[in-house]
């Protein structure tokens, strides 16, 4: 399935090291499961599975669309414009989550392909968006990413930025249906979580994008209504 993507990102997609335990359809099981009951512990309804299915292939996705998963997500545009459009063909109903970060050149194939997008974090991409989605006819939804744990690696507009940028987005004619986080690695991510809930509530914006692999029944809990999860899916992903 190497031929599907453009020269020089054959290295980034491998076959999983070691994959979960179960087929894919249990572990999709096991993944929904714990998310109703985390929800329901939180008193909240059952957030959307996003299969995050960045460097893997067709042949380690189509099990996940046998058992019935129909949103997805990738973090280039590139690789799923690669991989994305003959699965469409043939499974009708799929959805498709851009969750990485997105370069402005890039706005009008990002309109195109995808039915929402996790990663709007600055003015310039804003105006982009703006001028992409009035000349394509159409708007995914919009999430925007905020950098919760002021990490100068991560992507995300800054705490004090975000209303700044909500207000271009509204004088663009954008219309955000949310906030999207990562919190810092290897803390506990409940607080982030808590906090991203409190921004969202606080700009009137129904949309939680939070929850990855390692805590996503703590994102459900805390009233994330769409989680991101690759790896409890897929198996690891390998970069070498
Ligand atoms: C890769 C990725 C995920 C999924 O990560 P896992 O830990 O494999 O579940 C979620 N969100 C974003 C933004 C990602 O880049």
């Amino acid at each position: 399935m190497v031929a599907l993507y453009a020269a020089g990102m054959k290295k980034a997609i491998a076959p999983p090291l070691a994959a979960p335990e179960g087929t894919p359809a249990q572990r999709l099981a096991t993944v929904k499961a714990q998310l109703a009951q985390a929800a329901k512990e939180g008193g909240h309804p059952v957030p959307k599975l996003i299969a995050i299915s960045k460097m893997f292939d067709d042949e380690a996705i189509r099990p996940l669309i046998d058992a019935g998963q129909r949103c997805f997500g990738e973090n280039r545009v590139q690789e799923a414009a690669a991989k994305w459009p003959a699965m469409r063909a043939e499974t009708p109903g799929i959805e498709l989550h851009l969750v990485g970060q997105l370069q402005s050149n890039k706005a009008a194939d990002a309109v195109c392909l995808f039915d929402a997008i996790h990663s709007v974090d600055r003015p310039s991409l804003v105006s982009a968006l703006a001028r992409a989605c009035a000349a394509e006819g159409r708007q995914p939804t919009l999430y925007v990413q905020v950098n919760i744990g002021d990490e100068a690696q991560k992507g995300g507009v800054t705490i004090a930025g975000l209303p700044g940028l909500l207000h271009d987005s509204q004088a663009a004619g954008l219309h955000i249906s949310g906030l999207m986080a990562v919190p810092p690695a290897e803390q506990d991510p409940a607080p982030y979580f808590a906090l991203l809930a409190k921004l969202a509530a606080r700009h009137g914006l129904p949309g939680l994008s939070m929850g990855m692999s390692g805590d996503y029944d703590v994102a459900a809990r805390l009233g994330a209504t769409c989680v991101r999860v690759g790896s409890a899916l897929f198996g690891k992903r390998s970069l070498t």
